[in-house]
């Protein structure tokens, strides 16, 4: 490892560059200067000195044939600098086997949490008779002495024995976490367990710490092997990008690319890991077939065909009726809007009389999700039962965005940056991520970045190295033929049956169709997310970043552009002014940028936005910006844009650059026009239809300035794009109506331009027994908002709900509306419930979605505390959930400018906002929120709502009459409770 000298010393195989870490003197050996893999540019050809390579497993048992300490901790919480160490776990490996073992508890100061307890089995009882930190300090302190340290996430173990050592761990600390991110570029996740479960070790989760240390140190074993089976090339590649990146796995990359093999000698480029690899098989293209002629009854019906195919099919009335509703629409070329019950199989109510009619007409067809899980749903397990329903086969493909693709030209581009003396624009974050890009693409086929889990500053990374229709070199690309996009492309237009998503749906609709092949019918589903989406693909918007990111791709262009800049008469000249002109316009949007960080201190957090704040640029009117000392600020940067480009556009126009240079070149200033045009396009906006805001996003803890301008109403928009254009669609959801009716979600997405003679409305009840199975009860003696002080009311909502999630012992999902509330609520009634034993879990606060859902279904006394994201979309059915407790009834969070400016607009035309916005919106929020609860014909439950208004104001029918039957009571906290207690007594 490095700091100790070379096992086995070798001739020097790698760049000399990497030759820091390793102990190799410069010079010393004959080296490839860069390999072309990283640049196209190659520009040496120095012959190499060669070895033999070395076998595979003599890499691993090398590299093992060291001194680890493998590391674990248990702790009272994720804070290394507060929260208290519980338990160490440590174990040394030498020559790749555990030698020694050492394992303790350690008495805390503090209380340890229930959720902590649980998820280790370690007791109170056990933690009083352990030792105190100081009775073992001296021992951990030596079995670790100053090897290098394995830890899994080791900056959190580190930190933990850090702070107690009252000293750093002297030792490198090599991460598993960080080395199976980057070797295992496609594994489903990368905690300890889906580690081991991606490379098949063996790994019982037991979160303690020495069995968790030894895991890790097996994991390390494994991801060695994996690490001495990568090619020369790519392990080359990517010890020096990790080495940029300051990843303190580029000494084990570097090693293992010393150790294992000669240099290769030879160089290739980007496309040359998509030639490696094996092709995708070649779809065959779609034939008309006319399909044996069944009815929905014959396919549906008891007894029905996909009862022979389908093992567990029930059969389900509305499941044939919405079918035959569907078939009728297809064969007439009309509109059919049907509001689909949970549990009715929608998504085969559709598909069979879609595909028939793709079939019998040989024509195109497309289905439009909002999520991802549908889309999943509807191509590996939908599709195949409707092959085996129809006796047919037919290509079926999941139509993407360009920018979920790698563009081998960006990515070739970010590469060669890399290299440059003053290194990657895009920072060590997205060097670390490159390497993981590079070990990626010598695997992958789509090229699609959906295979890799990406975390947020690789997402930003990723962003840099995405295809871009602005850039696209399109035919006179050279990577075109090996190009991801194009593929993807092609697989489409040989598919017969489409599936995407509403934003690429919309994007396509908006540019005329020329994103997705032509396609004829179309089902859009989840069909309530339409407006959202809608307004979100005709919002602009721009960043400091989008501008300092562009401002620093110019140099490098520049630089490797050839000698057209210096050809200039006064090319040394402009150069210079160059520079001038690109630290003007950087320090020219830092200033506007910082005005913008100013605006949003103080501004109203808005609801949707995570609870970051907004303002509008319009305000009481006066613009925020025009109106105000900002206007001289924004009016500098609009002036360095335009002096930057003007003299930019004039070295383009001087000649003598290649022609890839050249168009690069031109790419970079058309970006530079449209950077600026965005910017003067918001910001001087004067279309009364659209609005103009600001608001923060955190980045790298940091709150940003985003600025942004969106339509009021998207209704038009919609219609003119996709519903004038289409003859036949069915759109569906569980949640579009309000009271029974549709109207508000027509006026929304334009359907309501739809003649009525060519659109059906239909309700499909759900199959699921909620008269016998469900109750709604609304507390009728809480205060509202309004009425008491914050405090109070908080209060008021921590005690009700310690109270409601006793009585029903556990197993209760809390819907908020607020993060800050949310919050706050969750930090009251945590003491009181663990006491009782109940774990209390938080959005944001003990995980994320994902993770909190697992713990709470694997808990079998919790409450679950989200906002947003909990009200739809999560499935938590199999009896596993027995409260829905809705806090406050679902209005809509006015701050958010887009709301704010169509009430607005709504009240200029003489509407009652309240009636035709609000309330709508509240109900259908409210509906998705109920629907939580069953999810099967198994489950059972409650929906308790703290918001008496439910039951009290003259809109509170509205809500009720739009769940599906079922018994509703009004009671007092204290007889919830006991009603709770009698109601789900025999479901605890
Ligand atoms: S064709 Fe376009 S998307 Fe594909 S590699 Fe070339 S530039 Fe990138």
């Amino acid at each position: 490892m490095e700091g100790q000298g070379p096992v086995n010393p070798e001739p020097q195989a790698f760049p000399a560059s990497f030759a820091g870490g390793s102990g190799a003197k410069a010079g010393q050996f004959f080296a490839v200067g860069r390999c072309r893999f990283i640049t196209s540019l190659c520009i040496s050809q120095t012959p190499v000195l060669l070895t033999e390579p070395r076998p595979k497993r003599i890499l691993k048992e090398e590299l093992l044939a060291e001194v680890y300490v493998a590391v674990d901790v248990e702790t009272t919480g994720l804070d290394t600098s507060r929260d208290e160490l519980i338990e160490v776990g440590l174990c040394r490996i030498a020559n790749g086997a555990v030698t020694e073992r050492f394992s303790s508890l350690v008495r805390p100061a503090g209380a340890v949490p229930l959720r902590v307890k649980k998820l280790t089995g370690i007791t109170d009882a056990m933690l009083e008779a352990a030792p105190t930190w100081e009775e073992i300090a001296g021992a951990v302190a030596s079995f670790i002495g100053d090897a290098p340290v394995i830890g899994h996430n080791v900056a959190f173990d580190a930190g933990f024995l850090s702070r107690y050592l009252g000293k750093p761990l002297p030792g490198i600390l090599l991460d598993t976490c960080e080395l199976a991110r980057t070797l295992l570029p496609q594994a489903r996740g990368y905690s300890l367990a889906l580690a081991a479960e991606a490379l098949g070790v063996p790994y019982a989760v037991q979160h303690r710490a020495l069995a968790d240390a030894e895991a890790t140190a097996v994991l390390f074993d494994a991801l060695l092997a994996r690490l001495g089976e990568l090619s020369p090339q790519v392990l080359s590649g990517a010890a020096f990008l990790l080495d940029r990146g300051n990843s303190s796995l580029a000494g084990l990359f570097k090693e293992a690319l010393r150790r294992a093999t000669k240099f290769p000698g030879r160089i290739s480029s980007p496309e040359a890991f998509v030639e490696a690899k094996p092709k995708e098989p070649e779809e065959a293209g779609n034939e008309r077939v006319n399909p044996e002629a069944v009815t929905c009854t014959e396919l549906f019906g008891p007894g029905g065909r996909l009862t022979s195919v389908l093992p567990g099919y029930e059969y389900r009335a509305q499941q044939e009726e919405m079918a035959a509703a569907v078939t009728g629409a297809l064969e007439n070329g009309s509109y059919l809007l049907v509001e689909a019950g949970t549990g009715i199989g929608k998504s085969l109510a559709y598909l069979i009389p879609l595909v028939q009619k793709a079939l019998k007409s040989g024509k195109r067809v497309l289905i439009s999700t909002h999520t991802v899980n549908l889309q999943e749903q509807l191509l590996q397990k939908d599709i195949p039962s409707v092959k085996a329903a129809l006796g047919l086969d037919f290509n079926a493909v999941l139509v993407k965005g360009r920018q979920h693709y790698l563009c081998l030209r960006r990515w070739q581009r970010q590469l060669e940056e890399a290299q440059h003396p003053d290194g990657l624009n895009a920072g060590e974050a997205a060097a670390r991520f490159y390497a993981r890009v590079l070990i990626w693409l010598a695997a992958t086929v789509a090229g699609d970045f959906g295979e890799l889990s990406l975390n947020e500053p690789e997402r930003e990374a990723q962003a840099r190295i995405a295809a871009a229709a602005e850039g696209c070199f399109g035919k006179n690309c050279p990577l075109s033929t090996h190009c991801f996009v194009n593929n993807a492309r092609r697989r489409a237009e040989k598919a017969l049956v489409l599936i995407t998503n509403h934003s690429l749906l919309l994007t396509d609709a908006f540019a005329g169709g020329a994103v997705l092949p032509d396609y004829g019918p179309l089902v859009i589903d989840e069909a309530h997310h339409l407006e959202d989406v809608a307004t979100e693909c005709l919002t602009r918007s721009h960043t400091r970043r989008e501008a300092v990111n562009w401002l620093s791709r110019l140099r490098p262009i520049l630089a490797r552009a050839g000698p057209a800049l210096y050809q200039l008469p006064n090319g040394a000249a402009v150069d210079k002014k160059i520079n001038t002109l690109i630290e003007a316009a950087r320090n020219a949007a830092a200033e506007l940028f910082s005005f913008f960080n100013n605006l949003l201190a103080g501004a109203p957090n808005s609801g949707v936005n995570g609870g970051l704040p907004a303002r509008r640029l319009k305000e009481k009117g006066s613009h925020l910006v025009l109106d105000t000392p900002g206007r001289s600020v924004y009016l500098g940067l609009v002036a360095e844009f335009e002096t930057l480009l003007g003299t930019c556009q004039g070295i383009a126009e001087a000649g003598g650059w290649t022609e890839t240079w050249a168009r690069e070149f031109a790419l970079w200033i058309q970006e530079g026009h449209e950077i600026r045009g965005t910017l003067t396009g918001i910001i001087e906006n004067t279309d009364p239809d659209r609005v103009e805001w600001i608001e923060g996003r955190f980045w790298a803890g940091e709150l940003h300035a985003v600025l942004k301008c969106a339509p009021v109403s998207v209704a038009e928009a919609v219609f003119t794009s996709v519903f004038s254009r289409h003859h036949a669609a069915v759109l569906t959801s569980a949640t579009l109506t309000v009271g029974g009716r549709f109207d508000h979600f027509m006026n929304r997405v334009g359907l309501h331009r739809v003649p009525a003679e060519r659109l059906t409305c239909q309700v499909m009840g759900s199959p699921f027994a909620y008269e016998e199975r469900s109750s709604l009860c609304v507390v009728s003696d809480l205060p509202l908002p309004q009425e008491v002080a914050a405090e109070e009311y908080l209060q008021s909502v921590a005690d009700a709900l310690s109270r409601l999630a006793l009585a029903a012992g556990g197993r209760v999902l809390v819907l908020f509306t607020a993060n800050r509330m949310m919050r706050e609520v969750a930090m009251r009634v945590r003491p009181r419930l663990e006491t009782e034993d109940v774990v209390v879990l938080a959005q944001g606060v003990d995980g994320g979605r994902t993770r909190l859902l697992e713990e709470f279904r694997h808990t079998e006394r919790a409450a679950l505390c989200g906002t947003a994201s909990f009200w739809e979309g999560v499935d938590i059915s199999g009896g596993l959930l027995r409260m829905v407790v809705i806090v406050k009834l679902p209005f809509p969070p006015f701050e958010t400018p887009v709301l704010a400016a169509r009430r607005v607009r709504l009240l200029n035309q003489g509407h009652d906002d309240f009636q035709t916005l609000s309330l709508p919106y509240a109900v259908l929020r409210f509906k998705q929120g109920f629907g939580r609860l069953i999810r099967s014909h198994q489950d059972e439950g409650v929906v308790v709502v703290l918001d008496r208004r439910l039951v009290n104001k003259s809109y509170g029918p509205t809500f009720i009459k739009s769940l599906p039957p079922l018994p509703v009571i009004s009671l007092p906290l204290t007889d919830a409770c006991a009603w709770l207690r009698s109601r789900l007594g025999d479901l605890a």
